[in-house]
């Protein structure tokens, strides 16, 4: 366990309680984890509390699943996207609808154990504002393992923030790091690191992290890589100073040998034979000038995704207990049609 700064006592002990949770096709999931998840909360004093699910374009049941348990259990809200906009958009969303006091992020496919939440919580009410599960275990494949070890630790090298090394999203926030969380404009999100970046105190918690529950995972090789480089270029700067750093030593490189081909031909009197070391200098070099473009190519993108400052989500429904004053979009409560007053 980190701690990073001494506890404070909370106050405030009559806790209010949201737990937001994206669903991208969970259907085989989603009544083990209402299941567990209620029981949780039925076990937690105060309240009340609230369950947001975001269905982020599910094409399967889990909307319906979802419904059904918003008619019977006053304490859920669904929250649908008008189509798949990826995890850390849904996460979003529902960072911009919560009402608690502490929002706890949570997977739906169980691998984050809704039972952790009942521990997170002591440690808010000893005055922790952020407490995050890091993976003392995982059951992932020995690739995807070795994969996620070196990302993170590359990640913590080249960051100036400190980010915390194998957490994800799984942790409780308190309200006002959810409110310095949602001031921050950015397009390409990485709520692990944004929560870092806010500060106060913080404490990661080991969790052992289960297999899926059923299903499969929604992180293809595409979303892994945006998530992967999201976390990379939009904490650090460094490898865009590595680029000036290999240019200077291209540079140094480029000026010695053409002055020892002078010295060879006119001192030494011999012509250097060089065929094969000027193929191999060059496609070395250009090598080395596209993948710096490609870098700056990342960023240059990331400057033109920001500056068009699309929303992050489109909302399509809300059913269950959202008052219109907590939404930023127009949205239907109930099947109604409803403008947000603002
Ligand atoms: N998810 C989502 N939208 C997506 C992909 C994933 O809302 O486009 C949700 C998914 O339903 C799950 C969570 O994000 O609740 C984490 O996804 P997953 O478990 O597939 O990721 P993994 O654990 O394999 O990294
Ligand atoms: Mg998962």
């Amino acid at each position: 366990m980190v701690h990073i700064q001494g506890p404070i006592q909370r106050v405030n002990s009559e806790l209010r309680l949201s737990i937001a949770v994206p669903v991208y096709n969970e259907e085989s999931v989603l009544p083990e984890l209402l299941a567990r998840v209620c029981a949780v909360l039925d076990r937690i004093p105060g309240g009340p509390h609230e369950i947001l699910f975001v269905n982020d374009g599910s094409s399967d049941r889990s909307m319906h699943i979802l419904e059904r348990a918003c008619d019977g259990d006053s304490r859920i809200t669904v929250i649908s996207l008008s189509r798949n906009f990826g995890h850390q958009a849904a996460l979003s969303a529902a960072l911009d609808h919560v009402s608690g006091d502490a929002v706890v992020l949570l997977d739906a496919d169980l691998q984050d154990p809704p039972e952790t939440i009942s521990n997170f919580i002591d440690f808010f009410k000893e005055g922790y504002d952020v407490v995050y599960a890091t993976r003392a275990t995982r059951k992932e494949s020995w690739w995807l393992r070795v994969c996620y070890g070196v990302f993170y630790r590359l990640q913590a090298s080249l960051s100036a923030t400190h980010l915390p090394l194998d957490a994800g999203d799984f942790g409780l926030m308190s309200r006002r790091v959810v409110e310095e969380v949602r001031r921050m404009p950015e397009q390409h999100r990485y709520l692990r690191g944004l929560r870092s970046w806010v500060g106060f105190r913080q404490v990661a918690v080991p969790v052992e992290r289960p297999q899926r529950h059923s299903g499969q995972s929604k992180y293809g090789f595409i979303k892994l890589r945006k998530l992967a480089t999201d976390g990379i270029f939009a904490f650090s700067l460094l490898p865009l100073r590595a680029a000036t750093l290999m240019g200077a030593l291209a540079v140094g490189l480029a000026t010695t040998y053409p002055d020892y081909s002078v010295y060879a031909k006119f001192v030494l009197n011999r012509v250097p034979q060089g065929f094969t070391a000027l193929v191999f200098m060059l496609t070395f070099l250009f090598g080395v000038v596209l993948f710096f473009l490609g870098i700056v190519g990342e960023y240059v993108g990331r400057i033109y995704e920001e500056i068009k400052s699309r929303p992050l989500y489109v909302i399509d429904r809300i059913v269950g207990r959202i008052s219109p004053d907590q939404s930023n979009t127009s949205y239907e409560v109930d099947g109604r049609r409803a403008t947000p007053q603002k």
